[in-house]
């Protein structure tokens, strides 16, 4: 597999080289300024972000790119022909390429951690690549023998046992051997970060004096090499109050010397693009640094592609501000890099996180892992055991963001990919639906079933919008949701090209709010006072309540006292037969008028009488056939008058309700 790599990379170096007069030092031209004519047709919708300087970093980390074409990876362009991904990128309107570097991450036995085995030789090999299409590079140094984040910041094996100013000492050398390989490649370096995610740690130091020494080190070793490079630092968790403003005071304390404070933004985890904005504005104004996105990805589909789970999909209970679609994904980085463009006051660029990284296969779960295993595609192999045992060495694995990929598991390019261009342009296409959802409704098993004529579509602009539908219900399905009783049914249907379902639940509809007290509050029940009771109100107590916890109270000492109406009104229910009840239970009433009520219009038309006779003697009305015409006004209540004895008549009344039995 590498052997036939290696043939096709040389195949594309002498036709560069038969094609450059000036040899092979000569860059390719990359047509990446796509002109309108081509912008039309596009499969997603992008609006253009105004003010885009020219020179705005416009960003792909491709770490893993070698792993993966390693493990068999083929990269397809726009046009379906097989060809090299950097040339793909260019064309998309990517203008610089990050590349992270493990100082050594391979085990005792030269076998590979995984997540790209991303060492030097590597970056200068993407370095080559990237700069032969066009397209600078920022190199990602993680002063780690693996992953660098929030999380975990170890020192590299050969610099654990260092004290401070060696391990400083060895930081400069590194980032300097390192930086020279790639400029002796001709690789050309526009950013160098010194650390990766460095919230208050960096190789394996939690101090900021010491931090600082190592950040220090990595910077003159940057501008030692790279003059004309920026020296980026980065940070996560924006949306921690006050966490960016504490780093940026350290590194101003100890006069660390950089150009960019950088951030990751996961729109999923890291807050809201305001408190971006917000956060590194503040930075910004207070020490004149430069400020950009150095990660951010978003999913394209809930899908996974091989066989080993993501760190976002459908189920994971995030807030979706974008569908996971292409055009979703096309959207959030457009927002994002509008953000960083227009709401930040000095804001460079944005970086895609590993748009390149898919699967490696789709055929089963254990050839995948041989790939991961063999060539590192994975997040991290079993080999990565002894230096990180608590995570990799636990939840080795596949992809975990082919999900997030801008290209498909095949390895062609998405719509999304375009978005770095489409963004400088913006383009023009019938707004459309993107996604919809699904439709929920509930019916009274005795009134009409009509399924909705609309459902909510999120547009192609990132609008929500009701979109006309139509549903498949079959005569069969219609019959069963009429006559079937209470029951729920699925029914299938479509909505701007997009199947949708209704889900329906048919069920004795309880016509009357706030039924049982519930809420805690009396309204919409309203009573009137003949008596003046000492004691009538909504009440919280379990045991007293016939269900639930709430239910209306009486209580009163002087004889007569208790005399009362608790009523509903039901504005223009639909014209049919009605059925109501309510319960009460109560004692020392002596004589009593209690009774259940109906009125059509102020007009009683049916009642009920009730007894109370002892706690927990719950006693139940119930009136059946009242009819209701159009337009009519139906209340429903109960009139309680008790002359009361021995301490007062005292009682409980719950659960009402009003149903249809047969609609008009
Ligand atoms: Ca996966």
């Amino acid at each position: 597999m590498i052997h036939s790599m290696k043939k096709a990379l040389a195949v594309t170096l002498m036709l560069a080289c038969s094609l450059g007069a000036a040899g092979c030092a000569e860059r390719i031209k990359v047509e990446n300024a796509i002109p309108d004519s081509r912008i039309e047709g596009c499969g997603v919708y992008v609006k253009k972000v105004g003010n885009m300087p020219e020179d705005f970093i416009l960003g792909m980390d491709a770490s893993s790119v070698i792993a993966e074409e390693q493990s068999g990876v083929r990269y397809y362009g726009f046009s379906g022909e097989e060809q090299d991904v950097f040339k793909t990128l260019a064309e998309s309107g990517v203008n610089t390429v990050r590349v992270r570097v493990w100082n050594d991450p391979y085990d005792e036995n030269g076998r590979g951690f995984g997540g790209g085995n991303c060492d030097i030789e590597k970056a200068v090999e993407i370095g080559r690549r990237a700069t032969r299409y066009g397209m600078e590079m920022l190199i990602d140094f993680h002063l780690s023998d693996f992953w660098a984040d929030p999380g975990k910041q170890m020192a590299p094996r050969a610099w654990k046992d260092m004290e401070i100013g060696q391990k400083a000492q060895a930081v400069h050398d590194h980032v300097s051997d390192c930086l020279r390989q790639l400029k002796k490649a001709g690789v050309k370096v526009r950013m160098v970060q010194i650390g990766n995610e460095t919230n208050g740690a960096l190789c394996g130091e939690k101090r900021w004096s010491y931090i600082q020494l190592l950040m220090q080190a990595g910077s003159k070793a940057c501008r030692e090499v790279f003059p004309d490079a920026l020296v980026a630092l980065h940070f996560a968790n924006p949306e921690k109050a006050g966490s960016y403003m504490d780093y940026a005071g350290k590194l101003s304390e100890y006069g660390v010397d950089y150009d960019v404070f950088a951030s990751s933004y996961y729109p999923y985890w890291h807050g809201t693009l305001d408190n971006l904005a917000e956060v590194l504005n503040a930075v910004s104004d207070a020490y004149g640094k430069k400020v950009m996105v150095m990660e951010t990805s978003y999913a394209y589909t809930d899908e996974d592609s091989d066989f080993s789970g993501n760190t976002i999909s459908g189920e994971s209970g995030i807030t979706k501000a974008y569908p996971f679609t292409v055009q979703g994904q096309a959207n959030c980085v457009r927002d994002v890099t509008d953000a960083v463009v227009n709401r930040m006051k000095n804001g460079i660029g944005v970086f895609y996180w590993e748009g390149a990284w898919i699967s490696v296969g789709s055929e089963s779960w254990e050839k995948n892992h041989e790939l991961w295993e063999k060539y590192g595609s994975g997040w991290a192999s079993s080999y990565a055991a002894g230096y990180d045992p608590a995570d990799a060495g636990k939840y080795y694995g596949g992809c975990a963001v082919d999900n997030q990929a801008m290209f498909d598991p095949d390895g062609r390019p998405l719509e999304s990919l375009r978005v770095f261009n489409l963004m400088r342009f913006g383009n023009e296409t019938e707004l459309s639906a993107d996604a919809v959802s699904d439709a929920f409704l509930t019916c009274d098993l005795n009134g009409t079933i009509a399924l909705p004529e609309t459902v909510d579509a999120i547009m192609s602009d990132n609008s929500r919008s009701p979109i006309p539908v139509k549903w498949d219900a079959t005569d069969a399905e219609l019959e069963a949701m009429s006559t079937g009783g209470a029951n729920t049914y699925t029914i299938k249907g479509e909505a701007g090209g997009f199947p949708t379902v209704c889900r329906v639940k048919v069920e004795e509809v309880n016509y009357l709010e706030n039924p049982g007290f519930e809420t805690g509050e009396l309204a919409p029940w309203s009573i009137v006072e003949f008596g003046k009771a000492d004691q009538l109100y909504v009440e919280n107590k379990p045991t007293d309540s016939l269900s639930g916890d709430w239910h209306m109270h009486f209580w009163s000492a002087a004889s007569g006292s208790v005399d009362f109406e608790l009523s509903q009104t039901v504005a223009s229910p639909a014209p049919g037969t009605y059925k109501f009840g309510i319960s009460i239970m109560g004692g020392d009433g002596g004589e009593t008028d209690i009774r259940a009520f109906m009125l059509v219009n102020g007009e009683e038309t049916a009642s009920v009488p009730l007894k109370i006779t002892g706690y927990n003697n719950w006693d139940g009305a119930l009136i059946e056939g009242v009819e209701i015409g159009e337009g009519d006004e139906l209340t429903v209540g109960i009139r309680v008058k008790c002359a009361g004895e021995g301490n007062g008549a005292w009682g409980k009344i719950d659960d009402a309700f009003l149903n249809l039995t047969v609609k008009k």
